[in-house]
């Protein structure tokens, strides 16, 4: 199918993207491109999309000096004026909704509506990063000692490290992004190298708004590159939060680098998320909640259901219900509307993919949906692999390992305090969900003694976050917290401060101290 018809190349000019792109900047300036080139190949259609130099390491000294120089005026610029530069970010992401929904859909790989979803998360945070810029409170508290105050405030941190994944590549940024520039920190942001262009189309977008308000250059910056550039970032002191998003396997790598150098790191990692479909469910949204977690972005989200825990009751008409939902499934093309599930991102992942897959089969399990990768026109990029069903167990060491793809495992429970141990007994601890409507078995899964993850929903399927809650999972997730509620406490340091108005000097705990 000719991209033409969907009007990429239109969206890729309207977005400033030429053929070859720098990868490197501080706000306007855009540096030389010296580094190896990447070239961002769409899973859609195999083509070349356009290319980004990677960021040398001199050009990071650049970079890094640039943003710490530019952190000691941003610092002083009043929260909600800040917040002010923020709002207008999200007006000029409204205009450029279309275009850069596109973009991402066409580079990564997900549906167009998801694309242009994920762009409307970034204005939503915009919005609620601009309220923030006006609540960035602390507490006061009663001082033991007579005329004392105490209060306590919260003071940006200085140049925060992003590293992000492919699967939502622009979303994520702006998470941390919006929150940390009105918080008054600068950002050094590292896209992942499978989706580099998006990076650059949104330094383009936020540069022009950036000029209008006479930003200083190093706000906010841009490198490109391959782990190496995200392990400078990891490893350097002068950057003192580095968020990452990605696998478990990046995230151990980064957390120990940053922790050996005492730093903060926010980390958002991978994800083994499972629903309950308890014996009280509505089948109706089970069964939508399932399908949409386990195919929708061909399994590539972060929150993505990968394990089904089924009352034994129920077991048989959830298999048959959900095996018919499956057939129907239109794979292909993810810009044309009348396709549920698109190409996954590269080769690797469908080698990935595949080989989980024999997996399963070594390892006892029953595949009752077939796999395989499809052929033939449209399929020309080799990305594109048919969502899997297969019965399977916690007890198998695939299903206890998060394979980037399409492959739904399903299990039977007969008591909710099975179901519950089910659903805990993964290393990872994301999202969770229970589909029941009743109020015994959800407020046990709710409970303390309930789900372990971050996320836990109730007739909900595990993925579909919205904005305004905190994001982020337990266990080898990695324990971070991004988005929404307090989330903005991390990119501020706390200082607490004690002010005497009175003529004398008393001692906190009574201490005497008298010549
Ligand atoms: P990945 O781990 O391969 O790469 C993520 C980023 O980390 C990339 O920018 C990469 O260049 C960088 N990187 C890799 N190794 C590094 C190292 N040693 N030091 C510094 N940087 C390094 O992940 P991916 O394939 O792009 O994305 C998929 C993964 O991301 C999945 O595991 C998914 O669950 C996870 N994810 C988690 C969340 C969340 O919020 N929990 C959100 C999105 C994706």
């Amino acid at each position: 199918m000719n991209n033409d018809q969907f009007g990429i190349k239109e969206a890729l000019s309207e977005l400033g993207l030429k053929e070859t792109n720098s990868g490197t900047s501080t706000g306007s300036n855009w540096l030389d491109s010296k580094g190896d080139i990447l070239e961002s190949l769409s899973p859609v259609d195999g083509n070349l999309i356009g290319k980004v130099s990677s960021t040398t390491p001199e050009q990071y000294e650049e970079v890094v000096k640039t943003a710490q120089e530019a952190f000691k005026s941003w610092r002083t610029v009043p929260a909600p004026k800040r917040g002010e530069v923020v709002r207008q970010i999200g007006e000029e992401l409204r205009k450029y909704k279309e275009p850069l929904g596109k973009l991402v859909s066409f580079e990564m790989g997900k549906s167009y509506q998801e694309g242009l979803g994920e762009v409307q998360e970034m204005i939503d945070i915009c919005d609620f990063a601009v309220g923030l810029s006006r609540q960035l409170h602390g507490l006061t508290m009663h001082s033991e000692r007579p005329n004392h105050r105490m209060y306590e405030q919260y003071h940006p941190l200085g140049v925060v490290g992003i590293i992000s994944a492919f699967n939502f590549p622009v979303a994520v940024w702006s998470w941390n992004t919006m929150l940390a520039w009105v918080c008054g920190d600068v950002c050094i942001w590292k896209p992942s190298e499978k989706t580099p262009l998006c990076g650059v189309a949104c330094q383009n977008i936020i540069n022009k708004v950036f000029a209008e308000n006479d930003v200083p250059e190093g706000v906010s910056c841009l490198v490109n590159g391959d782990y190496q550039i995200g392990e400078l970032i990891s490893n350097d002191t002068r950057v003192p939060l580095v968020s990452a998003t990605g696998s478990t396997r990046m995230g151990k790598k980064v957390g120990a680098a940053v922790g050996a150098r005492l730093g903060k790191s926010l980390l958002e990692l991978g994800g083994n998320n499972a629903i309950i479909i308890s014996k009280d469910a509505d089948l109706d949204v089970a069964i939508t909640g399932a399908l949409f977690g386990a195919v929708g972005t061909c399994g590539q989200r972060c929150t993505s259901t990968r394990r089904l825990i089924i009352h034994s009751s129920k077991y048989d008409e959830v298999k048959e219900k959900l095996t018919g939902a499956y057939k129907q499934l239109k794979i292909g093309n993810p810009l044309d509307v009348n396709n549920h599930v698109g190409p996954l991102i590269d080769k690797d992942a469908v080698n990935m993919y595949l080989s989980a897959l024999d997996q399963v089969k070594e390892q006892g399990g029953n595949i009752i949906v077939e796999g395989g990768v499809l052929e033939g026109e449209g399929y020309e990029s080799g990305c594109y692999v048919k969502p899997v069903i297969a019965e399977a167990s916690n007890e198998m060491q695939i299903v206890q390992h998060e394979t980037f793809a399409p492959i739904l495992y399903i299990m039977k429970y007969d008591t909710i305090d099975e179901a519950i141990e089910l659903q805990n007994g993964v290393a990872q601890g994301l999202s969770s969900a229970i589909m029941t409507t009743h109020m015994r078995e959800m407020e046990q899964f709710l409970s303390q003694a309930g789900s372990d993850c971050g996320i836990a929903n109730v007739n909900i399927g595990t993925s579909g976050a919205e904005i305004g809650g905190a994001f982020g999972g337990e266990k080898e997730t990695g324990g971070g917290r991004e988005s929404g509620s307090d989330a903005w406490k991390v990119y501020m340091r706390r200082q607490t401060n004690t002010i005497n108005y009175g003529t004398e000097l008393p001692l906190a705990q009574g201490i005497k101290f008298d010549l």
